[in-house]
């Protein structure tokens, strides 16, 4: 009976001891190394949408859901930015407001004052 085997060299032993050391042997790093390299699995951290743009292309007759997915989440980039850029419009609006609002109370102070002086003026 098999307890032990590696899928990559097709090696089968009952001992742990010998699957051990097998998975030290060059023989066995080599397999791995080879078989990995030809697997050519897609990158599994991809931060670009535009990557996983094309990796949906390439994917596409085998599944449209990533490519429903991949436009939710391009919508939502979009979005996301529109947001910020308005965010930032807003922030600049509220400073303009905030100064605006400054010079008008001081500006309200400098008229009351005048009239002030106006009234003792005419008495
Ligand atoms: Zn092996």
């Amino acid at each position: 009976m098999v307890l032990y085997y590696c899928e990559y060299c097709k090696f089968s032993t009952k001992y742990k001891t010998n699957y051990t050391r097998h998975l030290e042997t060059k023989k066995h790093l080599k397999q791995v190394e080879i078989q990995t390299k030809n697997k050519q699995e897609p990158p599994q951290n991809i931060q670009m949408i535009t990557q996983k743009k094309q990796i949906v292309k390439e994917d596409k007759a085998k599944n449209n859901l990533n490519d429903k997915i991949l436009k939710k989440m391009m919508y939502l980039e979009k979005r996301v930015n529109e947001l910020e850029t308005e965010n930032r419009k807003i922030l600049g609006e509220k400073n303009l407001l905030e100064i605006l609002l400054i010079q008008f109370i001081k500006g309200k102070d400098s008229e009351n004052k005048q009239n002030i002086d106006n009234e003792e003026d005419s008495d």
